[in-house]
């Protein structure tokens, strides 16, 4: 970005900022990463749901799964780590993806799901969830998860059983299964070994900045335990004011002291801050404080399934196919361009177009062969 003919480099390495001339600025918006390393066995056997990588790794895994059990009436064991959105939105997914052909469970430490959401989203994933038979095991820590042969595996595992692989090799190889141990956190529940062809992690993330070699740790970031550039409110970090962090990168709390969530929705309004304070710091006029507008929350709960919860209209949720259309008007609104708008629109309309196709002639199909 080119701002009153100074640079303002968007730079992956911090060591060059520290090179740059005094009018040069630093942004750091570079997200977050999933955090596998947290129980032993979650990096060897899990699979992260973060990018879209990790979304095709996963779906290439539940059609080896598809293929392997077509016709043989076994039950796909799909284990999901995490309650929070994101863990949500995926049991939602993969039940329905699943249908009769599989069993999802979904575990968190907490005793509830999504505990932050608003509770008209709350509830209307919690009916989903029981509508689509997941199973869900709250209040529970999942302490390991480790690899185990079973008859149907044996001859494939046996092969490679030496050694720890990368959790990309696992959507590769389809006879695998898994055990997970649960561990309970709350008093009255009992200790439980899950079994699993499929584990799915969403719990924790990692803010990706980059660590600082040791002759530049004069100039180090102040960062919280999740890898986050703390802020002030201007967006510049505590301590480096030619440093600016957002979205993911940054730590930043509200006025009452609570930290702004990593969602979209926060680095899509810091952005406009950040980009008026570049130019306010160079400029040498006042930077503006960052406020948090809190829009909403919306969940994806399915092909045609969502929850919306508008923060300006209290106790309204949006559910099913309206909250699912009210979901895509949304994210069609906030799309940067016209051009995004019509691209995605078009996407969205031929995607429908086809999902219809294939539905009726699945229904004539069925109808046919059962006269
Ligand atoms: C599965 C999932 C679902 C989510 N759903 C929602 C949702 O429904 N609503 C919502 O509000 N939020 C959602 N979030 C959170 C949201 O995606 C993030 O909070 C948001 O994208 C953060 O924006 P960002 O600009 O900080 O980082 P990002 O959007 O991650 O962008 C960072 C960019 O920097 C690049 N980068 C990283 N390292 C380097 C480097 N060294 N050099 C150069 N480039 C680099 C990355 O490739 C990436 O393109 C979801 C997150 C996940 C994982």
């Amino acid at each position: 970005m080119v701002l009153n003919n100074q640079v303002v480099g968007v730079l992956c390495c911090l060591k060059v900022a520290f090179s740059l001339s005094m009018t040069a600025r630093l942004v750091l918006a570079l997200g977050a990463e999933a955090k596998l390393d947290i129980v032993p066995g979650a990096l060897e056997f899990a699979l992260p749901f973060s990018t879209l990588e990790d979304a095709c790794k996963v779906d290439k895994k539940l059609r080896a799964l598809e293929r392997k059990n077509f016709g043989k009436g076994s039950l796909i064991r799909v284990a999901v780590v995490g309650c929070g959105y994101s863990g949500v939105e995926l049991a939602a997914t993969v039940s329905e993806r699943l249908q009769d052909r599989g069993i999802v469970q979904a575990i968190n430490v907490e005793t509830t799901i999504c505990p932050t959401a608003p509770t008209g989203n709350r509830e209307a994933a919690l009916k989903v969830l029981s509508s689509r038979k997941v199973q869900l095991l709250l209040g529970y820590f999942v302490r390991c998860i480790q690899r185990v042969s079973d008859v149907e595996a044996s001859a494939e595992a046996s092969a490679d059983a030496t050694g720890i692989r990368e959790g990309k090799d696992i959507a590769e190889c389809n006879s695998e299964k898994y055990v997970l141990e649960l561990q309970p956190a709350e008093r009255g529940l009992e200790s439980q070994i899950l079994e699993a062809d499929l584990v799915l992690w969403t719990v924790g993330s990692k803010a990706l900045l980059p660590e600082l070699e040791p002759c530049d740790k004069p100039h180090e970031l102040p960062l919280n335990a999740r890898g986050q550039a703390e802020t002030d409110e201007t967006l510049q970090v505590k301590g480096h004011p030619r440093i600016f962090a957002l979205g993911d990168s940054s730590a930043l709390r509200d006025p009452t002291g609570r930290l702004l969530p990593a969602t979209a929705q926060v680095a899509f309004q810091q952005a406009d801050f950040a980009g008026w304070n570049l130019w306010a710091a160079i400029n040498q006029r006042p930077l503006l404080p960052f406020r948090f507008q809190n829009l909403g929350e919306m969940m994806t709960l399915g092909r045609n399934d969502a929850a919306i919860s508008p923060s300006f209209i209290e106790g309204l949720t949006l559910e099913g196919a309206i909250g699912h259309a009210a979901r895509k008007i949304a994210y069609l609104i906030r799309l940067p361009t016209d051009e995004h708008r019509f691209k995605v629109g078009l996407s969205w309309f031929a995607k429908s177009a086809i999902d219809s196709v294939a539905t009726v002639q699945s229904t004539i199909t069925k109808v046919l062969s059962g006269s």
